[in-house]
């Protein structure tokens, strides 16, 4: 064989194990419109599964600000940040990150992606300890696995669980605690004031990832490292660790994903930066999207939410996909969330909520689901 045939070979044995088991994914060309509209193959969708909470993605005075940089500034950074020079805009996103998340420094990353599994194994390696909520996000558990520390995970914001596996801890090394604020896939906050404790009672560090917290949630977070990123609620792409000067200077010199990767465009910086002046400004905007999620809730008696993340659960791969597609028929865009992403058994809808959306629609997501016998 020869080695392209062999790499196909190798590809469509994998693939068809992935059909069989009804995880296969695929790319869709959709076009995101802003207001919840998106197109998906000539057909125009609400969408329920966006991260663009707010709206901020298609904001006019977001936009205004990319372009305004783009001309300015050219649409590419040229290289890493410690090889071009670091554009100023850099440091403005970084400052008002740091203040609005009161933490002493912030640093910026490509991506939330990036900020962890750069961030991680510049706290933790070899003879140390990472223990992290079971449910943490696919890079926390990349960031801890390149680590080389070991690793283990506690029940999901289960305090009492952590304090347990952080008494036993053996002797020497140091203790990186891993958690989410509001986790990405069921929507509920992690009880960090009980964790940050336990994590102070035994001398272990926390790092919290807020993906889904910024410019959304404000929590009582005291933990000491802060990531999240710039590509949900604040409508653009990137990522950030906020944390002590001490801390992002030695990410400057050690996050391999941040040393040896290209900076952020400068579009992109300007889009931050717009955004977050806005999400200060106009606060109204998380609590309207947090008001239209438990407006859902209500109408689909599902448990009231406690971000704009509602899970409803459907188990199997296959009945996730089934009401995604009779969602689908009804003018809706709900991704099935399928495993490896989620526990095997909690193939899901996530549906999703923005500022952006209109009370009627909600109300006909709520009768489409009952419709297609998803509340059952
Ligand atoms: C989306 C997400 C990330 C990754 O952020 P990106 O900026 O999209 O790379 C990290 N953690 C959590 C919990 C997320 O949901």
């Amino acid at each position: 064989m020869s080695d392209t045939a062999s790499i196909r070979a190798f590809a469509e044995t994998t693939l068809a194990g992935i059909k069989t088991a009804a995880r296969h994914r695929s790319l869709i060309p959709t076009v995101r419109q802003g207001k919840g509209k998106t197109t998906r193959e000539g057909s125009a969708l609400i969408s329920f599964c966006d991260n663009d909470y707010l709206g901020l993605a298609h904001d006019p005075r977001v936009i205004s600000a990319a372009q305004l940089a783009a001309q300015e500034w050219g649409v590419g950074a040229g290289a890493s940040r410690l090889v071009t020079g670091d554009h100023p805009l850099n440091a403005k996103v970084e400052e008002k990150i740091a203040a609005m998340k009161g933490c002493e420094s912030a640093r910026l990353f490509g991506s939330g992606y990036l900020a962890n599994i750069g961030t991680i194994p510049v706290l933790a390696s070899r003879g140390d300890r990472i223990i992290m909520d079971a449910l943490v996000h696919s890079c926390m558990r990349a960031g801890a696995q390149l680590s080389g520390a070991a690793v283990e995970t506690f029940r999901h914001n289960d305090a009492r669980d952590l304090q347990a596996k952080l008494a036993n801890a053996p002797t020497g090394g140091r203790t990186l605690v891993l958690t989410e604020t509001v986790f990405s896939m069921d929507g509920d906050l992690a009880p960090l004031r009980n964790i940050s404790e336990v994590c102070r009672a035994h001398d272990a560090w926390l790092m919290t990832d807020d993906a889904h917290g910024f410019g959304v949630i404000q929590q009582d977070n005291r933990a000491p490292v802060q990531m999240g990123t710039l590509s949900k609620a604040i409508g653009g792409y990137g990522g950030y660790v906020c944390g002590p000067a001490a801390l992002t200077e030695l990410l400057t010199n050690r996050a391999r994903s941040l040393i040896y990767t290209t900076g952020l465009p400068p579009p992109t910086l300007g889009a931050a930066l717009e955004a977050l002046v806005i999400i200060e400004a106009e606060p109204e905007r998380a609590a309207r999207a947090l008001h239209l999620t438990r407006l859902f809730c209500e109408l689909t008696g599902l448990p009231a939410p406690q971000s704009t993340i509602a899970p409803l659960i459907c188990g199997e791969e296959r009945e996730a996909l089934r009401c995604s597609e009779a969602l689908r028929a009804r003018g809706f865009l709900v991704t099935a969330i399928r495993p490896p992403t989620v526990e095997p058994g909690t193939a899901r809808l996530r549906i999703t909520f923005s500022t952006t959306h209109d009370e009627a629609d909600i109300r006909a997501l709520a009768s489409a689901l009952d419709d297609i016998g998803a509340l059952s």
